[in-house]
């Protein structure tokens, strides 16, 4: 018997060629083992169960069809073939697309149903697929799709690699090395799910299931690869539905269902892989010898069973003689690039998927959606955008969105009032230090906000604007410097940083320098890294918090504020950061015996989801807080960018056009926030006068300053007709791009 094995690479991330064959060995002792591998790098190739090597050119430079021929030929003599390779595997079922009776991997037709993300081949098994979407879309609602998914996304490629992305500069980042290292832009965006992780390995013949084990997992390597496990029986009842996989996909071969077990119970599928997994060998030590059942269905001759009852399994590290005819080359230079393993295989996979995609675009990675990748932009941005000249402007400029402005702090404010209930108003105060233009703080007074300022330098902003000492609120941990800007009479609200900031306001107000109605305490997230306000998650620091409440003066009202962007966190962590704010609160107003009167909650929330998520639920945070916090009388949101970032634009030009590098006068000078998240951009079609947004595309647009880093747009649709001098428009830059914009470069 002759069976042919491939994927052999062996490092921390390995390929199942080696286990594969231990597993075959221990079942049929006396057969010759042939390892198939495209590089010498691969360790496996050193492997004493392999009683030869089929050394191969490594894919980029393989001649497929005279390759094809050759495996053809050792089939046809009668050759046993498993593959260990997801892209090898494809490429065999294209090449013998009516099978061939001695290649062990399934049809075409079943590879395309375990295509990633949406798995069609997992027919009726009780496992869920965790919620995806495809980078196709445009950047904004990408970014969208992260803030929904509290920033616990997962970027992947059609077959390999999956990164963790915590924040947008990252997945811009990986998507350009994942798109170009596998060139397609058919990349996906997957949320997290917390829970174990677990596989069921398979094997099957001609549809019919064979032999399976479910493997938890009992330790990993730092790429979560198993390192250690347990085996066990798969239930009846998912028997049943997995034997009706095998046949309704006709497989063949081996396969791997990678899942993630919630707390819930609920199985969650991340891939299908079309061949044993790397851990095979471990079932075979504790019972299930399934590579050795699958030649056994094949062949007709009975292996020898393995004899254990040990359900688990451990790896260990082992140094290996290398064989005299493959001798180790020097360190590779330059050394891989840091990314995963398949893109720095040395076999060369990404030049294979390369091929592949040549030969049949569908095969591979055929569920993405065909969406439009050309952002909506608001039809009130336009309105607005249509009353500039950009003719008579200078570029870089700042333009004022007035009709949008205008709507949203209108908004804000019917919400607030609709959400109010007899004993408890809610309002909003706008937050000075988003964006201090006059014009935003004249329409929050307009329509009935607070002013939220750092520093006494913006409560004077505030007050010479037309806020009154009692509309404002003062905060964060400088609020001591330039203190004679504060006006004498009473602030409506001052919240305390630390203890001795609490200190020192108490003994203020003792003194008479500084007055307030309501003196309250901000709050430190418990379980989310925050510099500011006053720790709560230790009994001591939480006692001497008490302590320090109960020293405040009895004039003054107490009020309680946290703060933790929800464009950071996302929105599911955010409502349960607001619970268990209200979960402490009670604790301190039980424990220092003053009533909480004023309950602030900050701001942070990025427009589209104040618009959407928020509104929606303001009237549930009225109800809680009557349930958890009774004296409250008066709940402030500190809006800032929600509002402040759609009410203004950047305007700049295109200097010049240099194939896809186009230079523009603006820079990250006037852009800052252009890494942290997308921006919607028109560009003017200068023969027309039309706006038109720009979707993704090949265009880098290069700032005008002499600096590396200054980019402020990586892969867009530049139309062809483009011109220098023509006019771009980047919107949502109304918040800290403004604020934090500085001059540069300018003489
Ligand atoms: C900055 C700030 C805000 C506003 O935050 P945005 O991210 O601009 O919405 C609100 N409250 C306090 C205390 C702040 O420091």
């Amino acid at each position: 018997m002759k069976i042919y094995i491939s994927g052999l690479h062996s490092g921390t991330n390995p390929q199942p060629g080696v286990g594969i064959a231990r597993s075959v060995r221990a079942g049929y002792p006396g057969a010759e083992i042939i390892g198939v591998e495209y590089s010498n790098r691969s360790s496996g190739i050193h492997w004493t169960d392999f009683d030869d090597i089929w050394l191969q050119r490594p894919w980029a430079e393989l001649n497929l069809p005279q390759y094809a021929a050759q495996i053809e030929k050792v089939l046809d003599a009668g050759g046993w073939w498993i593959s260990g390779s997801d892209l090898e595997s494809l490429w065999l079922a294209d090449v013998f697309s009516n099978g061939h009776p001695q290649l062990l991997t399934p049809p075409l037709a079943a590879l395309e149903q375990t295509a990633k993300p949406n798995i069609a081949a997992r027919g009726a098994l009780p496992i869920k697929i965790p919620t995806f979407v495809t980078t196709e879309l445009t950047d904004w609602e990408l970014h969208a799709f992260c803030r929904e998914h509290d920033w616990r996304v997962w970027l992947k490629g059609p077959y390999y690699e999956a990164i963790r992305v915590r924040d947008w500069g990252t997945l811009e980042h990986f998507r350009q090395v994942l798109s170009s290292g596998w060139t397609t832009e058919r990349l996906f965006l997957q949320a997290h799910v917390s829970g174990y992780e677990q596989s069921i390995s398979f094997a099957a013949y001609k549809g019919e299931l064979l032999e399976c084990v479910y493997m938890h997992k009992r330790d990993l390597t730092e790429e979560n690869k198993t390192w250690a496990g347990e085996t066990s029986e798969v239930s009846e009842d998912f028997k049943t539905k997995l034997r009706q996989m095998v046949k309704d996909t006709n497989w063949t071969g081996g396969a791997e269902l990678e899942m993630v077990c919630d707390p819930a119970g609920q199985l969650w599928l991340l891939e299908i892989n079309p061949r044993f997994p790397a851990w095979i060998h471990g079932s075979t030590l504790t019972g299930k010898n399934i590579p050795a059942t699958l030649i056994e269905a094949a062949s007709g001759i009975k292996a020898q069973k393995p004899l254990t009852t040990n359900r688990q399994f451990s790896r260990v590290i082992l140094e290996v003689p290398v064989r005299a005819r493959f001798p180790l080359p020097p360190l590779p230079e330059p050394l891989p690039a840091a990314l995963g393993h398949s893109l720095k295989h040395p076999a060369g996979l990404t030049a294979l998927a390369e091929k592949l995609h040549r030969r049949n675009q569908t095969a591979v990675c055929a569920q993405t959606q065909n969406t439009a990748s050309v952002p909506a932009i608001p039809t009130e941005f336009l309105a607005d955008l249509e009353k500039f000249d950009l003719a008579e402007i200078e570029t870089p400029a700042s333009l004022f969105l007035q009709q949008t402005a205008t709507d949203l702090f209108q908004k804000a404010a019917k919400f607030a009032q609709a959400a109010s209930r007899p004993n408890l108003k809610i309002v909003n105060a706008y937050s000075i230090k988003t964006n201090p233009d006059a014009r935003l703080i004249k329409l929050a007074k307009e329509n009935g906000f607070l002013a939220e300022g750092i520093s006494p330098l913006e409560i004077r902003k505030a007050l010479t604007v037309g806020f009154k000492p009692e509309e404002t609120i003062l905060n964060g941990p400088g609020k001591w410097w330039r203190q004679e800007a504060l006006p004498k009479s009473a602030l409506r609200a001052i919240f305390a940083d630390s203890i001795n900031d609490l200190n020192r306001i108490i003994s203020a107000l003792q003194t008479g320098t500084l007055k307030a109605k309501t003196v309250g305490l901000r709050l430190r997230t418990p379980n989310v890294a925050s510099r500011f306000g006053i720790s709560i998650d230790s009994p001591g620091a939480f006692q001497e918090l008490v302590a320090a409440v109960r020293t405040l003066p009895r004039e003054n009202e107490f009020g309680v504020h946290f703060h933790f962007a929800s464009s950071n966190i996302g929105l599911g962590q955010w409502w349960h950061l607001f619970e268990s704010m209200l979960g402490w609160s009670a604790s301190i107003e039980r424990l220092s015996g003053r009533k909480i009167e004023l309950l602030d909650a900050g701001g942070g929330w990025f427009p589209d989801d104040l618009n959407r998520s928020f509104t929606d639920q303001m009237g549930n945070v009225a109800y809680r807080v009557e349930e958890m916090l009774p004296n409250v009388r008066q709940i402030v949101f500190e809006p800032g960018k929600a509002l402040a970032q759609p009410s203004f634009a950047v305007a700049m030009r295109v200097l010049e056009i240099n194939g896809n590098e186009v230079v523009v006068d603006g820079s990250i000078a006037e852009l800052p926030m252009y890494f942290f998240y997308p921006h919607r951009i028109v560009w003017q079609n200068s023969r027309t006068g039309v706006w038109q947004p720009l979707g993704r595309g090949n265009t880098q647009l290069f700032g005008r300053l002499c600096m590396e880093h200054d980019v402020v747009g990586t892969n867009v649709g530049l139309p062809a007709e483009a011109e220098p001098g023509d006019a771009l428009v980047f919107f949502d830059a109304g918040a800290y791009d403004q604020s934090m914009s500085y001059i540069f470069g300018q003489g």
